[in-house]
């Protein structure tokens, strides 16, 4: 079932890039601090201590991400990612002047940064803001990359190899898939438990690239398996505009994931509803895999067969498939 372990706040869904993959819509809304600290409150009721932020460019909204990190500070909350495209800053004294501000507030977790050959950035300055992170937190594991695969993977790999080169580390491959920056002169010591600092080491997280209907998402030659949305899932996500959706994943714009608003709703509340809305139900509990196969008995023919699962939650989300209930 549904058991959110993370709050994730979007405070803008603005951006300053413009990435060819990207789905985030992008409202003029933005958080604002109260209600989010008010909304961290409430996660500790229910047993969610860990926080994130993703967007649009979380950077562009600096004083909520200031203000957040001390409010969840302050709560003996946790973090987890808070991603970036790095690239989002106008000069040095400029970036140098945000994150030591974040880095005063009491941010310690790790800068998720997004990169591939989606991802059109200044490799100066993404390298400007990995040094800056390394030396404003003084430690080199303070940064880890997510990687979307693409069609040319060129342009991604050659980020990654001119971080590697700039940082002394080595780009680790593996069957075509990078893996991690590491600088093994550290490794002896690292495998006696001891905690270097200076250790340079960036997992490198790939995804799958979500294809849309009119790209061929409905082509694949098998259907996904379901993992009960063990990657994206199980999140509080909070939207821009105040909507809290139960994933961060593909479909969390869908009114079907809505759980209710900020500043609104407790998430207590929002918990008790996901137990009675049918979509979650499906996607958390009986399966999406396990809805297809009941779709189909119920007379449902689909436009083919995805192997994208979060691209079939969306569909039926878009299409008005409500579970066990077949659309008139
Ligand atoms: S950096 Fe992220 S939010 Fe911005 S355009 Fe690219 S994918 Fe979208
Ligand atoms: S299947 Fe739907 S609810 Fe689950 S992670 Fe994907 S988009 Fe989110």
């Amino acid at each position: 079932m549904f058991h959110p372990e993370e709050v994730i706040f979007a405070p803008t869904g603005q951006c300053n890039l413009a990435c060819a993959h990207c789905r985030v819509s992008r409202p003029a809304a933005r958080l604002e601090l109260a209600p989010a600290l008010a909304f961290l409150d409430g996660c500790l009721e229910i047993g969610v201590d860990r926080v994130g932020f993703s967007g649009g460019e979380p950077f562009l909204e600096p004083d909520f991400l200031v203000g957040l990190c001390r409010g969840a500070v302050d709560r003996g909350m946790i973090f987890d990612r808070l991603m970036t495209n790095a690239v989002w800053w106008r000069d040095l004294p400029a970036l140098e002047a945000v994150l030591g501000r974040l880095f005063e507030a009491g941010f310690d977790g790790q800068f998720g940064l997004s990169i591939d050959s989606w991802h059109d950035q200044d490799e100066e300055k993404l390298l400007g803001f990995i040094e800056a992170a390394f030396r404003i937190w003084s430690r080199r594991d303070i940064v880890d990359i997510l990687s979307v695969q693409a069609p040319d993977e060129g342009p991604g790999l050659a980020k990654l190899e001119a971080i590697a080169r700039r940082f002394g580390g080595v780009l680790e491959i593996e069957g075509g898939e990078p893996l991690a920056i590491i600088d093994h002169s550290h490794d002896s010591r690292l495998a006696e438990g001891e905690d270097v600092a200076e250790a340079l080491g960036m997992d490198i997280f790939r995804f799958p690239y979500s294809a849309s209907a009119a790209e061929g998402a409905w082509g694949a030659k098998d259907w996904f398996v379901d993992d009960h949305c063990e990657g994206p899932g199980n999140v509080l996500y909070v939207h821009p505009d105040s909507r809290v959706a139960a994933c961060c994943g593909f479909a969390n714009e869908a009114e079907s994931l809505i759980l209710g608003r900020l500043g609104v709703d407790s998430p207590a509340a929002m918990l008790a509803r996901a137990a009675s809305m049918p979509h979650i139900k499906a996607c958390y509990g009986e399966g999406l895999g396990e809805l297809r196969s009941r779709l189909e008995a119920q007379g449902l023919v689909f436009p083919g067969k995805t192997g994208d699962q979060c691209f079939f939650c969306d569909w039926l989300c878009v299409q008005g498939h409500i579970p066990g209930v077949p659309k008139a």
